[in-house]
């Protein structure tokens, strides 16, 4: 197999329950240091890296809506979460000899840069992970749009929906044993079938650019390193 990375630049969506580890609440610092390992090795072969995390791990708006709160306060608290997750995964990288810059959709100069797009690009050219925080930066959005659109502003050539699953199936398979998993799909597949990838306006936008996204199990260690080495696991959703 050639050394040479099949991706030049990926776009990582973290979802904020990946960083929690066993436990139901907040970030597992050994999980968050595994990953940030895999994720150097990576940019070390030389893929440019942007990553956009989630906030479930600590706080979702529908969640604090469904509590009584009102529901852009709470999708405030939830962007702030993965503000929070960024600070805690670049820790980790810079911890681990990377280079990593946080960038927020909301300003909030004293601990994160303004999302620029093009100083975002120059970052990822320059070899540093950038991290995507405050998601899209406005209420009634999720995390996985705003890994859709910042993979789509930066020009990644793929977008990877790191999960707990290794792909996409024909029914949940922790309830269903008969079901089957898929390797490939297209956007109009995933529409019709409504299969849960990600909300429909990351897919519409991920089809809209031809978007290539591949969800795969981040649990399963050197994950990342096999799919940027060109092996076909998880699910590709394309064309
Ligand atoms: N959020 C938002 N706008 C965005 C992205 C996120 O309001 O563009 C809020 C929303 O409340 C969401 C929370 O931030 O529930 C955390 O993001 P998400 O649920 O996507 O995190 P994940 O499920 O990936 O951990």
């Amino acid at each position: 197999m050639s050394d040479q990375p099949k991706y030049h630049r990926i776009l990582l969506k973290l979802s904020g329950e990946a960083l929690m580890g066993d436990a139901d609440y907040g970030i597992d610092p050994k999980v968050i240091g595994r990953l940030a390992d895999e994720i150097i090795e990576v940019q070390r072969i030389g893929v440019q890296i942007g990553i956009v995390i989630g906030g479930g791990n600590i706080f979702r708006g529908a969640g604090l809506a469904a509590a009584g709160m009102d529901r852009v306060t709470g999708d405030h608290m939830g962007m702030l979460a993965t503000v929070m997750n960024a600070l805690a995964m670049a820790d980790a990288i810079e911890k681990r000899g990377g280079y990593a810059r946080v960038m927020s959709a909301i300003q909030i100069h004293d601990v994160a840069e303004d999302y620029i797009r093009r100083r975002a690009i120059r970052h990822i050219e320059k070899g540093r992970i950038v991290l995507f925080a405050a998601g899209t930066g406005n209420p009634f959005f999720t995390t996985d749009s705003a890994a859709a659109l910042r993979a789509v502003e930066v020009g990644a050539d793929l977008l990877l929906k790191a999960t707990k699953v290794d792909g996409v199936y024909t029914a949940d398979p922790a309830r269903h044993a008969d079901a089957t998993r898929y390797e490939q799909l297209t956007y109009g597949d995933v529409i019709q079938r409504n299969l849960q990838v990600m909300d429909t306006a990351a897919i519409a936008l991920c089809r809209d650019h031809g978007m290539p996204l591949r969800i795969y199990d981040m649990t399963v260690p050197g994950s990342l390193m096999r799919i940027m080495r060109g092996e076909s696991i998880g699910t590709l959703v394309d064309g």
